[in-house]
């Protein structure tokens, strides 16, 4: 059977982990993002041990772990900083941290095979058949 060729619209950190695991797993995967350039804001987030413990499978978490600080509660807190929620987190085999997400975009970029990003790519039509799905760009 020909190996498949996955294409996936969207470079944020969703499509960027995606192509990521695929071509971990040996599947081909590019990704087919419409902005100029693949970019994330310098927000922070939190992750939290199910995404830490997929980071390690990848050979990430080091690299993630230099460029984060551990989190041991997720709190809310209204406009005056009164706590509204207090989660902790408990005790895993890889911390919950928050990172840049900058910083986990770049490392999910780092991890993955050269040419796989594909810019200025908006798809505009989707066509699937029994065997296959034709992707259009607007490029096109
Ligand atoms: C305020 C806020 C706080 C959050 N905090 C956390 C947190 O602490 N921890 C956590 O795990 N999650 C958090 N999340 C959720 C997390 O940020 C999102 O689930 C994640 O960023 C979604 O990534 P994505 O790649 O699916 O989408 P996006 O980041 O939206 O990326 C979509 C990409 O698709 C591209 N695109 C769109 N249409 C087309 C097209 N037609 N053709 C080509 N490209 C296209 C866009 O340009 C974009 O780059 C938070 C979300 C918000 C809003």
């Amino acid at each position: 059977m020909p190996k498949p060729n996955i294409g996936i619209i969207g470079g944020g950190i969703g499509g960027v982990a995606t192509a990521v695991a695929l071509n971990q797993a040996g599947i081909n995967a590019a990704v087919y993002e419409r902005a100029p350039e693949i970019r994330e804001a310098s927000a922070g987030m939190m992750l939290w041990p199910n995404a830490t413990r997929v980071l390690r499978g990848w050979g990430l978490l080091d690299y993630i772990l230099e460029r984060s600080g551990s989190s041991t509660h997720f709190l809310v807190r209204s406009s005056n900083g009164a706590i509204l929620m207090n989660i902790a987190l408990g005790t895993f085999d890889v911390p919950a941290i928050t990172v840049r997400r900058s910083d986990l975009l770049g490392a999910l970029l780092f991890a993955l095979p050269p040419n796989r990003i594909r810019l200025g790519q908006k798809l505009t039509r989707l066509e699937q058949s029994h065997s296959k799905v034709r992707i259009s760009f607007e490029s096109e």
